[in-house]
């Protein structure tokens, strides 16, 4: 499996994770865009939105739960935050492992795309 982010979650790249239970982690980007900047992804290899079936569900609500409790405990829930998911070439999705970015501890720009 030549997967950056399952090569995270088998502990074969370090990173520096803040989360993780049996079904999602939660690390520090490599390469941040803002002050906080977190990946949450799941454990499993999800290649990325479109892959998503019906039963994947409750796990993106689990993904939005702990992004929710990690922009707390960073300091980041009072002032905001942004949570993003890219998918495929065009929506700028560089690692083809589904994650979701939380972002935050600066203004972030109004400008989405
Ligand atoms: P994408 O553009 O696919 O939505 O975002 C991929 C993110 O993964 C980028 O923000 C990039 O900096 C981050 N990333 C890529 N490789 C690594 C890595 O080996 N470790 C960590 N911590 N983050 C990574
Ligand atoms: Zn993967």
């Amino acid at each position: 499996m030549n997967c950056i982010f399952c090569q995270i979650v088998a502990g074969k790249i370090p990173s520096e994770i803040l989360y993780q239970d049996e079904k999602v982690i939660a690390f520090r980007d490599i390469n941040p865009q803002a002050p906080i900047h977190l990946v949450i992804i799941p454990k499993r290899h999800i290649p990325s939105l479109t892959h998503l079936s019906e039963e994947d569900l409750p796990l993106i609500g689990h993904l939005v739960n702990i992004a929710n409790q990690l922009a707390k405990k960073e300091g980041i829930a009072e002032s905001g935050y942004r949570l993003v998911i890219n998918c495929g070439k065009q929506g700028g999705q560089l690692v083809p492992h589904l994650h979701m970015h939380l972002l935050g501890g600066r203004q972030l720009s109004d400008i989405l795309g």
